[in-house]
């Protein structure tokens, strides 16, 4: 049976990602079950190319390890604010300085926006994946989804700006949201969803 392997060490992505992908026929493994201790450096200018270089580094080293029947599978993802012209985009687990300190990034993003009328508070999530099949073959998907940014933290699921991303056909936070209503609505979701299809196919 084939392996899908997340190429992430984001512990809550990787829990996100599991119970999105938990239908299909194929056992979903972290870093960390692997035993692979590598932090791929995101240097890329863009989604894309980071998700693809977090892919591709770790399918390099399964395939020096070896091993076969896998996929690897990575997640860029982070928020775009429309009035700071995309901040923060691809620092956005990074955006206050230390890497993944969510409550510090949220404080760094309330601070720019102090003041900042609702209409001009738009936001949107990206998650772009990328994949790398055990031969080489590269895949990759969008997801976004488009919301506003409230003044105060509200709510204490999910990750990230979760507690500020207010998604308004729901009235709630992505952080008052339960893992399933997010799972379904969200950036990670719709991409997951689409490729989805792509690993039915691969598997079958
Ligand atoms: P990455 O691990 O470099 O892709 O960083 C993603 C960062 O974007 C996270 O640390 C969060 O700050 C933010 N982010 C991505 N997806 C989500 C989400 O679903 N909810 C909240 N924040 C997210």
């Amino acid at each position: 049976m084939k392996k899908l392997i997340l190429a992430s060490n984001n512990k809550k992505k990787i829990k996100e990602m599991k119970e999105i992908l938990k239908e299909i026929d194929i056992e979903v493994r972290s870093l960390e079950d692997e035993r692979i201790n590598i932090d791929v450096v995101e240097d890329g200018k863009t989604f894309e190319e980071n998700a693809k270089k977090k892919a591709k580094e770790i399918y390099e080293y399964l395939v020096e390890r070896k091993d076969s029947n896998f996929i690897v599978l990575a997640d860029d993802s982070g928020l775009e604010v429309n009035y700071l012209n995309g901040e923060p985009g691809i620092y956005s687990a990074r955006y206050a300085g230390e890497h993944g300190n969510d409550s510090k990034n949220n404080e760094k993003l309330l601070n720019k926006l102090k003041g900042v009328l609702k209409s001009n508070r738009g936001a949107k999530f990206i998650c772009q994946l990328a994949m790398f099949t055990d031969k080489g073959e590269y895949f990759k998907v969008t997801g976004e989804v488009e919301g506003y940014i409230i003044e105060e933290l509200h709510g204490d699921g999910g990750f990230g700006y979760d507690p500020l991303f207010f998604y308004e056909p729901l009235d709630k936070t992505f952080a008052e949201l339960t893992s399933e209503e997010k799972n379904e609505i969200s950036h990670r979701g719709k991409a997951l969803k689409e490729l989805k299809k792509v690993i039915n196919k691969l598997i079958y």
